[in-house]
């Protein structure tokens, strides 16, 4: 059971403290206290865990600064939606927001091989008006003898010029717990030019303890990719455990999944699922149409394999695109043949506009009928 109380409680104020004493005396109860900080607001939910069952809403409802109670209905306790259409989506992280509403762009290098490569990755973000990159520095590879990613080495300059080009958010994939200091002490030394996203790769979706380290700190939202021979529900159960450890700011990354059934796709294409992650969770769900694909590969229509399948998520109504460009994808160090050209970023984002804006004329029509057949 959650209660949510009144935006802005004083947890210093009588009413506050009289409610935790009273919660406190309840029997086979235990509370956990999250606080939200936005930037009008402060937003506190109680967590009621254990024998819950015997409470009830009415009860929990008229206690001193609660403004409403959700009765648990599912496993993913906080990230869940539990029936309830009204709780918000939504986080705002270096300046940009994330919900279930939006959606961003995330193009950049797979793995960040040299400074010039990546000044033109973000000049050509720059000129085509984004604010968000990818930027692989930690990558984790089939072979340990393939290239693992330059790792801190490269961070400075990669924050340095993300900060150059206005980007705002980098998404980078993390392997380790360490990876977290290495990240905060380069974004410290080169004084915050941008933001980072950690990125969970599908490789670690269920690594319980880098789950929950990254879970520990709050600075800086996560992007959690499905695991590609995982359950659905077992991925978002990974995704509850960086909620429960207190970082809620979470994204659900799509990426495909492991099956011959895809090929000759390197991954069978999951983005069916966005709606259902959007049903069953407040997570804003990413889709990853590179590592989904796999390949440079076009249709007798003209169109990528890549850029069917992102329009495929967008109409579906994704929140994120986190795609692979590179400036020379034949020397690129990882995932080159998935790679698209600068070239190629324009007509990109015109084709996830048009998808876009299916998925709003499509939400507006769903909308009006379902008015229709409520009057
Ligand atoms: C990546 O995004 O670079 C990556 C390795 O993705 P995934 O974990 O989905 O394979
Ligand atoms: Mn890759």
């Amino acid at each position: 059971m959650i209660l949510i109380l009144e935006p802005n409680t004083d947890h210093q104020g009588h009413a506050y403290r009289q409610l935790m004493d009273y919660l406190a005396k309840l029997p086979n109860i235990k509370t956990r206290v999250h606080q939200e900080v936005g930037t009008q607001q402060i937003l506190t939910e109680i967590y009621l865990v254990g024998d819950t069952a015997a409470l009830s809403v009415e009860d929990m409802q008229s206690l001193p600064t609660v403004e409403r109670v959700v009765r648990v209905s599912q496993e993913y306790r906080i990230l869940g939606r539990h029936r309830d259409a009204t709780r918000g989506t939504a986080f705002e992280y270096n300046g940009v927001t994330f919900s279930q509403d939006h959606l961003h762009v995330f193009a950049g290098l797979c793995a960040v091989d040299n400074p010039e490569h990546v000044e033109m990755m973000l000049q050509a973000l720059q000129d085509n008006g984004q604010v968000c990159t990818r930027m692989g520095a930690y990558k984790p590879r089939t072979s340990p003898y393939a290239f693992q990613g330059h790792g801190k080495n490269c961070l400075p300059y990669v924050f340095e010029l993300a900060g150059k080009y206005g980007i705002k958010v980098v998404a980078m994939e993390i392997t380790h717990e360490n990876h977290v200091q290495e990240i905060r002490a380069a974004l410290e030394q080169t004084g915050h030019p941008t933001g980072v996203m950690l990125q969970i790769g599908t490789r670690n979706t269920q690594n319980f303890e880098l789950l929950k380290a990254v879970g520990r700190q709050q600075d800086m939202p996560v992007l959690l990719k499905r695991g590609f021979g995982i359950t659905l529900e077992e991925s978002l159960n990974a995704a509850e455990y960086l909620a429960s450890e207190g970082n809620r700011k979470v994204i659900f990354g799509l990426r495909g999944m492991k099956s011959n059934m895809g090929d000759p796709h390197r991954n069978f294409v999951d983005f069916a699922h966005v709606p259902v992650v959007k049903r069953l969770t407040r997570m804003p769900v990413c889709i990853d149409p590179s590592h989904s694909v796999g390949t440079r590969d076009r249709a007798p229509d003209n169109i990528l394999d890549v850029m069917h399948v992102t329009a495929q998520g967008v109409i579906a109504g994704a929140n994120m695109i986190l795609v692979d460009f590179h400036p020379a994808p034949e020397k690129a160090l990882v995932d080159g043949p998935q790679a698209l050209r600068l070239s190629e970023l324009a007509l990109f984002l015109q084709d996830v506009a048009i998808a876009r804006n299916a998925y709003e004329q499509r939400r507006a029509l769903a909308l009006e009928a379902m008015q229709k057949n409520n009057s």
